[in-house]
């Protein structure tokens, strides 16, 4: 009742602009203790149930604790529950927040900010290290595919001593947290790596440029693999991008999110920019179609190369400011945010980016094969449908268009050769809680199982299937 909620500030929106460091500031540990002095220690803490938070952390706890100054305590309390806070302390959209008991009559407890703070104090004191099982089983575990699913079921396998072996068909291990999400918002050396260095030396085994399907053109075999192991899992993400099929697809200049911020972080880490092997977006007329996590990473990329101007299309309506009435807490609030991308554009053109209820029906040609312009057209949205508005067509400058309109499911070049099932939505069949597929000794977790979503729901997806193939090796299982 003290205190009001402040939220740790990113850098200045300008200055960071200027690099591909990250957006964060230094901890204010004693603003922290004072935002953990406003949980309540609610009876019943949403926050950590299953509105909240999908590994279920232990908010109320380390709360208290980093309110109390235990630091240390707090920190054993995170990694409870979570394999890498160090993750979701920077990239998480803290559904936690959604759900905190406080939210009902003020501004939720800054939770995703102490999580944070946490971990990084806990790295910087030197008190998060290797912890390799105290004895082998003898078992053999693969897992194709290293985002935080993979990630977080190989850790949590190893430390029940089965040998675990990562493959990963990129040049670096990560997934998405090292390909997917740009540098600013989560730093590959420094954090990324520092995680993959202690796996390694509890004793995971990584193997990247390993692709893993029919063992043709340099793949490997998954049906060796499989009968080299004594159990496989799928955690390979939902990786196929959804098009937007209309005229001048095919025009140079036009390309899926994913191609601009990948060869983006490659080219940065292998030669800060150097090799010039990247998509640039310099001097250009950049349109971002879609928005989400990807759609704010290609603007805050855009942003960063110097793009001259800058507009994203939404194809729904602003959300409102405020929850609607059938939006009530815990649910996650679908309400309109500002994204550090967001404020970015807003710092260096003077508004935010979006633009609502617009669909695109053209990419124009410039004549010589490359895109010079967008032409869409406003809609309507009434009743769940979209209906374009007569004579409301526009063009827009374009020469780089960015599709991040989402993503249909995983690839099949690994469930095809295993004739894996798929469900509805044509992701790996497995139900959630059990992840075992159609396959006999293959599960499948995260992204690829439930569809394109979140870290924190990959990390929950990647501890439960641990505990799930602990189960099916030894009869039993201690995993949580
Ligand atoms: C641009 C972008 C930004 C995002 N930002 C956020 C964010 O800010 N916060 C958030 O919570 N979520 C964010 N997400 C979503 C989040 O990154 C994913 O939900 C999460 O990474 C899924 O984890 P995963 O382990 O299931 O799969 P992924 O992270 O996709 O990893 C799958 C890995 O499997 C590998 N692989 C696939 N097939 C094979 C094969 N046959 N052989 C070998 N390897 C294979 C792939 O190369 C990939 O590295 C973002 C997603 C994108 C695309
Ligand atoms: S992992 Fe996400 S939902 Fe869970 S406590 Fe952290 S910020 Fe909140």
């Amino acid at each position: 009742m003290e205190f009001r909620r402040q939220a740790a500030p990113y850098r200045d929106a300008k200055a960071r602009l200027a690099d591909f460091k990250e957006i964060y500031t230094e901890h204010d540990e004693g603003r922290l203790a004072t935002q953990g002095a406003r949980c309540m220690d609610c009876g019943v803490p949403f926050c950590q149930s299953n509105d909240g938070c999908p590994i279920h952390n232990l908010i109320p706890e380390w709360n208290d604790l980093v309110y109390r100054g235990h630091w240390r305590e707090a920190l054993e309390r995170l990694h409870k529950t979570n394999n890498f806070p160090e993750f979701t302390g920077r990239v998480c959209p803290a559904p936690c927040e959604g759900a905190c008991v406080l939210g009902i009559t003020d501004p939720a407890v800054t939770i995703k900010n102490i999580e944070m703070a946490i971990i990084d104090r806990g790295f910087a004191e030197g008190w998060v290290v290797p912890q390799p099982p105290p004895r082998r089983t003898g078992k053999r575990v693969a897992v194709v595919g290293s985002g935080p699913a993979g990630l977080a079921a190989a850790q949590q396998l190893n430390r029940a001593g089965h040998r675990v072996t990562v493959f990963e068909r990129a040049d670096r291990i990560g997934g998405l947290l090292m390909y997917g999400i740009p540098n600013m918002k989560l730093d590959k050396e420094v954090v990324v790596q520092r995680r993959l260095r202690l796996m390694a030396k509890e004793g995971v085994v990584f193997r990247s440029n390993a692709t893993v399907a029919d063992g043709v053109n340099g793949s490997l075999d998954v049906a060796a693999l499989l009968e080299g192991h004594d159990a496989l899992l799928l955690a390979t993400g939902a990786t196929t991008p959804r098009d937007l099929p209309i005229p001048g697809r095919g025009l140079d200049g036009v390309h899926f999110a994913m191609e601009f911020l990948t060869c983006n972080t490659k080219s940065l880490l292998d030669s800060n920019h150097a090799d010039g092997a990247f998509i640039s977006a310099k001097d250009k007329h950049v349109v971002v179609i879609g928005g989400g996590d990807t759609g704010a990473d290609c603007i805050g990329t855009s942003l960063r190369h110097g793009c001259r101007s800058l507009v994203n299309f939404e194809l729904f309506p602003k959300p409102p400011d405020e929850r609607a009435a059938h939006n009530p807490w815990p649910t996650w609030p679908v309400i309109y945010r500002v994204d550090y991308a967001h404020e970015e554009s807003a710092a260096k053109f003077g508004a935010d980016p979006r633009e609502y209820l617009i669909s695109s029906k053209e990419f124009v040609d410039d004549g010589n094969g490359c895109v010079k312009a967008m032409r869409t057209v406003d809609v309507a949205f009434e009743n769940g449908k979209f209906e374009d508005v007569p004579g409301s067509e526009r063009r827009w400058p374009a020469d780089l268009v960015l599709l991040a309109m989402g993503f249909l499911g995983p690839e099949q070049e690994v469930s095809e050769p295993l004739g894996l099932a798929y469900d509805k939505r044509s992701n790996y069949q497995a139900d959630y809680g059990l992840y075992q597929t159609s396959v006999e000794k293959v599960f499948a977790a995260g992204d690829c199982r439930r569809g394109q979503s979140l870290v924190v729901w990959a990390i929950n997806e990647g501890r439960e299937a641990a505990r799930e193939i602990d189960r099916y090796l030894m009869d039993g299982t201690e995993l949580p």
